[in-house]
């Protein structure tokens, strides 16, 4: 039995993830988010232009990682 994690951890364990296996990942071109390969379209913004290209893949999931590092931060000074 584990604690529930905090938002801010899921998203780095899943960014963490994405790292390793960029190629089940793409991003997508209308709001960035990182989607799985298999997606037809976004589930955010309904794009259906990606980059499907593994370096963009991990630019983009490291970046979410950090902003998940800094929304941490964030809410503990809120
Ligand atoms: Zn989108």
């Amino acid at each position: 039995m584990s604690a529930p994690e905090s938002n801010g951890d899921h998203r780095l364990k899943q960014a963490e993830k994405i790292t390793t296996h960029p190629e089940q990942y793409k991003v997508c071109e209308g709001c960035g988010s990182i989607v799985a390969s298999r997606a037809v379209t976004c589930p955010s913004c309904h794009s259906y232009l990606f980059d499907t290209t593994a370096m963009r893949v991990v630019a983009q999931a490291k970046d979410l990682a950090m902003r998940a590092a800094h929304s941490v931060l964030a809410s503990d000074l809120l």
